[in-house]
């Protein structure tokens, strides 16, 4: 029905999260309804993602930069305190509801039902590392998974804490106010200080 190019474009950013077949139809004419800058700035920004954007080493989160982030970079956090996150998103919105000051880690997705080992994306071995070279003073103290209510993220927590219990560390997991299924990233701040605080030792 459409013409070539329109026809990839809607198969393209129909994979996207959050974004069908009808939507990515929709979104392919507003573009080519409007203004060329418009599809400039967006061409410039996906390049841009392509190339300017790296991962901070320790904590996988984003950067600009091959160095630390400006979190594990940051003097004045807590280094005594790991929060495990799924996904960017989850540790913007964690970040926004300011009451966690410790550090993170970016696992970068969670086991599903149908893994039968550690998925390669997943940086767990890096979370092992990270917490068997701090020695000390420097010593992580506790890991909070901060995975979402749900099969896969309980799977992952599940795993997680076998992983993590040689490394005699406590582990604990977001308690009460997130209902059952649902995503940090969609938690408003009172919920997720709520569950933070809450939060439940894993033994
Ligand atoms: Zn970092």
């Amino acid at each position: 029905m459409y013409p070539k190019p329109v026809k990839e474009f809607i198969e393209k950013f129909a994979k996207l999260p959050g974004i069908g077949p009808r939507q990515a139809a929709r979104l392919a004419f507003w573009l080519l309804n409007g203004p060329e800058i418009i599809r400039q700035d967006l061409k410039n920004a996906f390049e841009s993602l392509n190339k300017d954007i790296k991962m901070c080493p320790l904590c996988h989160f984003v950067n600009d930069g091959d160095d630390k982030c400006h979190f594990c970079d940051n003097p004045a956090r807590d280094r005594k305190t790991i929060c495990v996150v799924e996904k960017e998103t989850d540790l913007v919105t964690i970040e926004k509801s300011g009451v966690y000051k410790g550090l993170y880690h970016v696992l970068g997705g969670l086991f599903s039902a149908l893994d039968t080992a550690i998925p390669k994306n997943l940086k767990m071995p890096e979370l092992i590392n990270r917490l068997e070279n701090k020695k000390g003073k420097e010593k992580f103290e506790e890991v909070i998974l901060a995975l979402s209510p749900t099969h896969e993220g309980d799977l992952t927590a599940h795993y997680l804490e076998k992983l993590l219990r040689p490394l005699k560390v406590k582990v604990t997991r977001l308690g009460r106010g997130l209902p059952y299924g649902s995503d940090v990233e969609f938690a408003d701040a009172q919920t997720l200080s709520g569950a933070l605080e809450s939060r439940k030792e894993i033994k």
